[in-house]
């Protein structure tokens, strides 16, 4: 068996399959788990199998972030191995979203001029989502990047890399120049950096894709020969692949500044003009997306966002 083992597993989302990985060893990790569910349980435990080893084995579990495709199973895994579970101290197993979450959250989206029904139709569908959230969580350890843990590679050290999540983590090990990088790097797509409303901050907007292309910026410069992904295959050339998702975020600003020029006003029509209609969960997403380009063109381009205006305003300086 290889030293790195690439558990691929399907997801209920459009994304497809999500990787998780086996660092084999003495003491073996895995890095990511795939949803909570007994079919997801039971392929893990047929692919490990066909090694001669099983979920019981497991010594640590590492989490690149919460999101259910990727942390979905691990409280299960820890339970079959009594491994402990690590993943970023402000991300968490179990269901995504708290009420009064939901209620920022809804609140901003409305400040966004998204539509009271719309807005109902995207939380019914957040909602369905929970149902793949971990009904029952142990208590992870916490990790905030910068940490240096044992592994069958070697040192591994652990990055903070958000962005498309807040609470999104890399792992990078050194010796063996192998980068585990989660959603933060993907083959075929460029990240979503996705809405995030700080609750430890009175539910202040984090800016995802401003610290999504720090984040990037951190990975290119890394001494990495393969990156393993959290969906679809190695990465062997990762400072060419972070050039593509800046040049295409760079283009997308441009799609953005011509939807403001013909008189998209706020985010949610800015939304609609970049992305068209989409289906409940993408119309969420398109305006997550749209806000996230508001930091950066406010930065970049002279946009003027009136953040506390409601609707919020976006214009020409
Ligand atoms: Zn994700
Ligand atoms: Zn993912």
């Amino acid at each position: 068996m290889d030293a790195v083992l690439r558990l691929e597993l399907p997801t209920p989302y459009p994304v497809g399959t999500v990787n998780a990985w086996w660092l084999d060893g003495p003491e073996p990790v895995l890095i990511d788990t795939g949803v909570p569910t007994r079919a997801n349980l039971e392929i893990l435990e047929a692919a490990l199998a066909v090694h001669g080893r099983s979920l019981g084995d497991v010594r640590r579990i590492l989490l690149t972030h919460d999101h259910a495709d990727h942390a979905g199973a691990a409280s299960a895994v820890a339970r079959r191995s009594g491994a402990p579970v690590h993943m970023h101290a402000r991300g968490r197993l179990g269901p995504r979203w708290k009420p009064e979450e939901i209620q920022a959250l809804a609140r901003f989206l409305l400040r966004c001029g998204m539509p009271a029904d719309v807005l109902a139709g995207a939380g019914e569908a957040l909602r369905r989502d929970a149902r793949y959230a971990d009904a029952d969580p142990v208590v992870p350890e916490p990790l905030w990047g910068g940490e240096i843990l044992d592994s069958p590679l070697g040192p591994l050290t652990v990055l903070a890399t958000p962005g498309h999540s807040h609470d999104h983590l890399s792992y990078l090990a050194i010796d063996a120049g192998l980068l585990f990088c989660g959603d933060t790097l993907l083959p075929y797509i460029t990240p979503n950096p996705i809405l995030h409303l700080d609750p430890d901050a009175g539910f202040r907007r984090v800016p995802s894709l401003l610290q999504h292309l720090e984040s990037l910026r951190t990975l290119a410069a890394l001494p990495v020969r393969r990156a393993h992904p959290g969906h679809g295959p190695d990465l062997l050339d990762v400072a060419g692949r972070v050039a593509h998702d800046l040049a295409f975020v760079q283009a997308r600003q441009g799609v953005f500044l011509a939807a403001i020029r013909r008189g998209a006003d706020t985010p949610w029509s800015l939304a609609q003009a970049v992305f068209g209609d989409q289906d409940p969960t993408g119309r969420f997403l398109a305006v997550s997306e749209t806000v996230a380009y508001l930091d950066l063109l406010e930065r970049d381009a002279g946009l003027d966002v009136r953040w506390e205006a409601d609707p919020i305003r976006v214009g020409r300086t």
